[in-house]
């Protein structure tokens, strides 16, 4: 039996979630005593496939296409791939590119898609946890192989070790005319901005701060600290920062190592987007915040006295 992950990358750098994808593979390969293989489409394949060699990797296929990814050659690529080895469950993904190409992949090889997925365990069948109605609820799903999922980022902790997986190249024979578009350049969000999805000490500011006035306060902190500056929904709604530093399920998915939550209440909407953070640190003034339930550190305090009380001691 055989399990295969296609990883993810962007712009020369391996994503997070392409190791994390690893990990969840891993666990489904160990309970169904399978193999897991993992695939990577891009030009220069060879240097992901060092990266994405990890302790319990028994092979890697190394898809030799265009470095962007393009809708029309990961469907055709993956799914050729996904012909050739037959996996009994094909892991992808949860992101905007593995949202583009998993269903399509999934429709024309006719399998089930489980999509955005938080927990996969073995029981004859596949079950498969989802969050539904902002994270309220929780569904399991239960799907007979073969099958596709769509793993959540942030959901499993990144593969480490470094294994002795076999690489292969694998020859796609895709189809020129069958793609419709190309990639043409990138340009940033927002000039001089920062992808808060990268940092690895994140400030993030709540509604506590109370007025666009104080935000002074919070950059003097990540200042001192060398954190970058993330917020809740109601900081971007109100246009006090762009939506680009918004953290949550409509917003993005963050992984530092320290996330401070400064005066966040713990909303489930915004916990989905930093659960995953290593070190959870929140300073609220109440002791009942749902914060303060998945928090490692906390501060029962008003942000007016502990922030700049920790400003000045980093400074
Ligand atoms: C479909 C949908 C999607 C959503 N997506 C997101 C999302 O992506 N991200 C997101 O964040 N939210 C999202 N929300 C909104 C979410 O439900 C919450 O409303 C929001 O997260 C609350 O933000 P907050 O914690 O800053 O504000 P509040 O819930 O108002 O909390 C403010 C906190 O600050 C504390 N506080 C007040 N004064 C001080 C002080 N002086 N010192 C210290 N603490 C103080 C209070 O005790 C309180 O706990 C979404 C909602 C919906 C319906």
């Amino acid at each position: 039996m055989t399990i295969l992950a296609v990883a993810e990358h962007r712009r020369g750098e391996l994503r997070d979630v392409s190791l994390e994808l690893v990990t969840a593979g891993r666990e489904l390969a160990d309970a169904a005593d399978a193999e897991l293989h993992v695939a990577v489409v891009s030009g220069d394949v060879e240097r992901y496939a060092e990266s994405l060699d990890r302790e319990g990797v028994d092979a890697i296929h190394t898809v030799a296409a265009g470095e962007e990814f393009n809708h029309d050659v990961y469907v055709q690529a993956v799914a050729q791939l996904v012909g050739e080895l037959d996996p009994t469950y094909l892991l992808m993904p949860n992101t905007v590119d593995g949202l583009d190409y998993a269903p399509a992949v999934a429709n024309r090889l006719d399998l089930p898609l489980v999509t955005d997925v938080i927990g996969l365990e073995l029981d004859g069948g596949l079950t498969a946890t989802r969050e539904m109605y902002g994270s309220k609820v929780e569904t399991t799903i239960e799907v007979e192989p073969p099958v596709a999922v769509t793993v959540r980022p942030a959901e499993w902790p990144a593969a480490e070790g470094v294994g002795d997986a076999e690489i292969q190249a694998f020859d796609a024979d895709v189809d020129d005319s069958l793609v419709r578009s190309t990639v043409t350049g990138f340009e940033e969000a927002a000039a001089g901005d920062v992808d808060i999805s990268e940092a690895e000490f994140i400030v993030s500011i709540g509604r506590g701060i109370e007025e666009e006035d104080n935000l002074p306060l919070i950059e003097a902190l990540c200042e001192a600290t060398g954190a970058t500056m993330a917020s809740s929904r109601p900081i971007v709604d109100n246009g006090w920062l762009p939506k680009s530093r918004q953290v949550g399920q409509s917003g993005k998915v963050v992984t530092p190592q320290v996330y401070l939550a400064i005066g966040i209440s713990g909303a489930v909407q915004h916990v989905a987007g930093m659960k995953g953070a290593d070190t959870i640190i929140a300073v609220n003034t109440d002791p009942n915040a749902p914060i303060f339930d998945l928090a490692d550190y906390g501060v029962v305090g008003d942000l007016f006295d502990v922030v700049p009380a920790l400003t000045d001691a980093f400074e």
